[in-house]
């Protein structure tokens, strides 16, 4: 979809900090982080939402964000994925995000 943010990011028409690429995946860092090292986990299939992306793009995803949160050393994170306005999607490419949650001392860093 030409005009979808993250598939312009996936084509690198907009800048992106990329984690992790393969033919089918891309992980990345959240412009607007929740906390130090928010990244989000994207199909490169363009679906809306989670029930619109066939199972065969999704596979990757989840082990993606599980390597992230161990390559970063996570003992505490959120995994989100909102789905519709209602339920606080803003971006209508499924993503999952990956959401540190440092402890109080920690904070934004
Ligand atoms: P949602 O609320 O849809 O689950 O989350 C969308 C996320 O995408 C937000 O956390 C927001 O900061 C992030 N985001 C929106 N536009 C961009 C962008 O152009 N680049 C990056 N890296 N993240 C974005
Ligand atoms: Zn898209």
């Amino acid at each position: 979809m030409a005009a979808c943010i993250f598939c312009r990011i996936i084509k690198g028409e907009i800048p992106s900090l990329k984690i992790f690429e393969s033919e089918k995946t891309l992980a990345f860092l959240d412009i607007g982080p929740l906390s130090k090292g928010h990244s989000l986990v994207i199909p490169k299939y363009h679906g809306a939402k989670l029930h619109d992306v066939p199972d065969d793009q999704l596979h990757e995803v989840l082990s993606i964000a599980k390597r992230i949160a161990i390559a970063q050393g996570l003992q505490d994170y959120n995994i989100l994925q909102n789905n519709g306005k209602i339920a606080h999607q803003q971006v209508d490419h499924v993503h999952f995000h990956v959401i540190p949650k440092p402890n109080e001392t920690e904070g934004l860093g």
